[in-house]
């Protein structure tokens, strides 16, 4: 007996809705959702479709007409409620463009709940293009089936991040200089401290001396190593955010 194919498909395109959404209503997607319906996923009246709109949860929809530049859905049926992903945040100075979008997508496909990107000394992007980090965490749900996108906070100065720090949430701090000391087990401070997280990672030239002294001094800091090379921010901050996720987060 052949098994029945999980419904919806998982070919079934998956797109991000910026509206509330609702069992049984018929919405209109037009724009660069209507192309890639219509031209690339060349969708057709009664293909399958799922929507979410990080508001209410996820719809299994179905198309009830498609053409170049309008394409609708009837929602039949509501698949789950917005998740609530692991209350881990991810703050992190701006690196090259590539890079940082790179890191901002990666974060999303992680799990994280809230992406922070944090002006340092040595920060070479003196500014940071939100729409364009939005569009690849909206990507990457999509495409990872979170049906909950990251929150995206302001670029913050590192200073007033810290003067700012929300009471009970602990820092990770990814620390490059004390991995010789034999301090910063990550493995050890993960079992130690339990409860709402944030890693925190330097820029390409890293945090100065002023800088690692004034997180180290914050209350919530807890220093971590990851390791005896040095990685490069983006590789730290996947890496940094895996081994959370892994023991502290919803990877089991
Ligand atoms: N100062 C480094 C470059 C910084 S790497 C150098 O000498 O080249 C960029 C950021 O990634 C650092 O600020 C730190 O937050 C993180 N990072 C890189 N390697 C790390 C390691 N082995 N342990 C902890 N954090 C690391």
């Amino acid at each position: 007996m052949p098994a029945t194919p999980a419904y919806p498909p998982h070919s079934a395109p998956r797109l991000f809705v910026d509206e509330v959404l609702s069992d049984g209503i018929e919405l209109r997607l037009g724009g660069p959702q209507a192309h890639y319906l219509a031209n690339v996923m060349r969708a057709k009246p009664g293909d399958a479709i799922v929507l979410f709109d990080n508001r209410t949860g996820e719809y299994l929809g179905q198309v009830t007409h498609a053409a170049k530049r309008a394409v609708t859905v009837l929602l039949t049926q509501k698949l789950r409620e917005r998740e609530i992903v692991p209350d881990l945040w991810l703050c992190a100075a701006p690196i090259k463009r590539a890079r940082f979008d790179w890191m901002a997508e990666k974060a999303c496909e992680l799990g994280v709940r809230r992406f922070v990107p944090v002006r340092t000394q040595r920060t070479v992007v003196d500014k940071i293009k939100p729409d364009r980090l939005r569009a690849h965490m909206i990507e990457a749900a999509e495409q990872c089936e979170r049906s909950s996108l990251p929150e995206l906070g302001d670029l913050t100065k590192l200073a007033d991040l810290l003067a700012e720090w929300p009471e009970g949430r602990h820092i990770f701090f990814a620390d490059e200089r004390i991995h010789a000391s034999g301090e910063g087990s990550f493995r050890k401070a993960l079992v130690a401290h339990d409860g709402p997280a944030a890693i925190l990672i330097g820029p390409e030239g890293g945090f100065n001396d002023e800088e690692g002294n004034m997180i180290r001094a914050h209350p919530s800091a807890v220093p971590v190593s990851l390791g005896p090379r040095i990685l490069r921010a983006d590789t730290a901050a996947a890496a940094a955010v895996s081994l959370w996720m892994a023991g502290r987060g919803d990877w089991n």
